[in-house]
């Protein structure tokens, strides 16, 4: 089994996982810091992908050719559409669509153009298997009660299905209602899932992502979004990765 990548958007979220690696040495390749070493034995790279999708584009892309990875898993946060994603509920992608991405009438909206196709679905197995580590750590809660009701989180929930991504961070109700109305199997928004999956459709490496939901998308979006990642969706994904990793053995 290659080396995985290990991806997230955030700092404070990279920390979490680089604290779980013993032996960690860093490499500047494009301007990024890919630090290698190995979690719960397993050969890994970690990055952080950098906000939207070129970005996080040219991240994964430098994955495939200089650090040749097997498997790539992305970890992050995101705003929850559906009415039942909700704050502290992590999202595991089925498939991811651009939905910003609209070159009609020339193809239809949200088709990439030139791959006949709109979403990009992750790799079955390696969701399922993410899916059931977050399933597990969301069941034993890695937060305490009082954490949780800082935030308003009762019962987190995992959820499975299309998360979307485009290049603006969605704030208002009006788009995101918007977003819900044309996408209506749409769970969540972010900012880099859909480049991601995309090269990794090129190269044909298996993909599988979770996002915790940081905020509704709406007009209170921002607020306490770092509180929120640095005490809890930088929690859960360390958690869940850790526990991911333990499973494969
Ligand atoms: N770095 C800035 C903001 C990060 S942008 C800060 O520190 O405040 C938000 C990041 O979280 C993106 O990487 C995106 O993928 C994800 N995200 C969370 N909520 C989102 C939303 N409502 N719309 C779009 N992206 C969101």
């Amino acid at each position: 089994m290659g080396r995985i990548a290990i991806v997230s958007a955030m700092h404070e979220e990279l920390a979490a996982v680089l604290a779980l690696m013993p032996d960690e040495h860093k490499q500047m390749v494009a301007g990024r810091s890919f630090a290698l070493g190995h979690l719960n034995g397993h050969e890994v790279v970690v990055v952080l992908s950098r906000i939207g999708k070129v970005a996080a584009a040219t991240t994964a892309t430098v994955l495939m050719e200089r650090f040749g990875v097997a498997q790539v898993l992305f970890t992050g946060v995101a705003g929850g559409l559906a009415s039942d994603a909700r704050v502290g509920d992590v999202v595991v992608a089925t498939e991811f669509l651009q939905h910003d991405m609209d070159a009609s009438p020339l193809f239809p909206a949200y088709e990439v153009p030139l791959y006949g196709r709109a979403r990009f679905g992750t790799d079955p197995a390696l969701t399922a298997a993410l899916a059931l580590a977050a399933q597990s750590v969301l069941q034993q809660g890695v937060l305490d009660a009082a954490r949780l009701q800082d935030f308003g989180i009762t019962r987190p929930q995992m959820h499975q299905g299309l998360i979307v991504s485009g290049d603006r961070f969605v704030s208002n109700r009006r788009e995101s209602q918007q977003l819900q109305q044309s996408l209506p199997d749409a769970l969540a928004v972010e900012m880099e899932g859909a480049a991601v999956a995309q090269v990794c459709h090129d190269y044909g490496v298996p993909f599988a992502a979770m996002r915790t939901v940081s905020d509704r998308a709406d007009d209170d979006a921002h607020a306490d979004f770092l509180k929120f990642v640095t005490h809890v969706a930088s929690r859960y994904s360390a958690a869940i990765l850790a526990r991911f990793f333990a499973a494969r053995a």
